[in-house]
């Protein structure tokens, strides 16, 4: 069984399909899914959909892209949520992303402080949303290293991806991989050790080749990352399955089961 522990079954593009969509994975061998919510809506979407399939879990937090249109004490209102559903496995997506289409860094950087002291509450692993951002995401983090995260669609350097390895955390490899510029991405999934790398798809966004440009991203084709990710690990697909799944089990619980 292959687990894609990063998908957004709610988002627009696969919300009107996600019944087939869910199917699909499972009818590849992704018997497993967690569904990220990324702000106030998608959250009760995200709700909807790990009650509605038994292979859905999710994780609901507030995306930094969103991080300047939250009401105060939006995040405080979170946490009941996580009390009463066990399928919620986790804060996330939450971080910095110095891209272009986010809020301010100052304006970023409480709310992912105050996701991260939430977790630490709710002794809950965080899935971290990190764009050209490492080395603020890398300090504040040194603050947290007892809270359980993985850097999820991870896009920085080999440097950078010792540093997050060195502090605990675990690495989310998707799509990327698979792409003929992202030279730097296969480096980083050459050295990630077995017992810290996660595969996942980040759908609808960033499918993988073969399919690239030709299908809308799913769980299902986290199938081809995890194939492309044996070869360039020089071993088996059935060996990264394996490893990726013992590592979401530690990370996000026996309730991932
Ligand atoms: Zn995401």
């Amino acid at each position: 069984m292959l687990i894609d522990t990063h998908c957004h079954l709610t988002d627009p593009a696969l919300l009107p399909d996600q019944a087939a969509v869910v199917h699909r994975a499972i009818a590849a061998g992704v018997q497993r899914m967690i569904t990220i919510g990324t702000g106030p809506e998608d959250h009760l979407r995200v709700l909807q959909a790990f009650r509605q399939y038994p292979q859905v879990y999710g994780a609901i937090a507030v995306h930094p892209h969103l991080a300047g249109e939250i009401t105060p004490g939006f995040i405080g209102n979170m946490r009941p949520f996580f009390g009463q559903e066990p399928r919620l496995l986790a804060v996330g997506e939450c971080g910095l992303d110095y891209h272009g289409r986010s809020a301010d860094a100052a304006v970023q950087r409480p709310v992912f402080i105050q996701q991260l002291e939430l977790a630490r509450q709710l002794k809950l692993p965080v899935i971290l949303h990190v764009r050209d951002a490492h080395a603020d995401a890398l300090s504040i983090m040194a603050d947290y290293t007892d809270v359980p995260h993985v850097v999820h669609c991870f896009t920085g350097t080999s440097e950078e991806a010792c540093r997050w390895l060195a502090q605990g955390a675990y690495v989310g490899i998707t799509g990327i991989v698979t792409y003929k510029n992202a030279e730097e991405v296969r480096a980083v999934a050459r050295l990630i050790p077995d017992d810290r790398l996660l595969v996942e798809t980040d759908c609808p966004y960033l499918s993988p080749e073969p399919v690239r440009k030709i299908k809308i991203n799913e769980p299902a084709f986290v199938v081809h990352v995890a194939t492309c990710l044996a070869a360039q690990r020089g071993t088996t697909p059935a060996h990264i399955e394996a490893i990726t799944t013992a590592n979401a089990g530690r990370l996000f619980g026996p309730q991932l089961k």
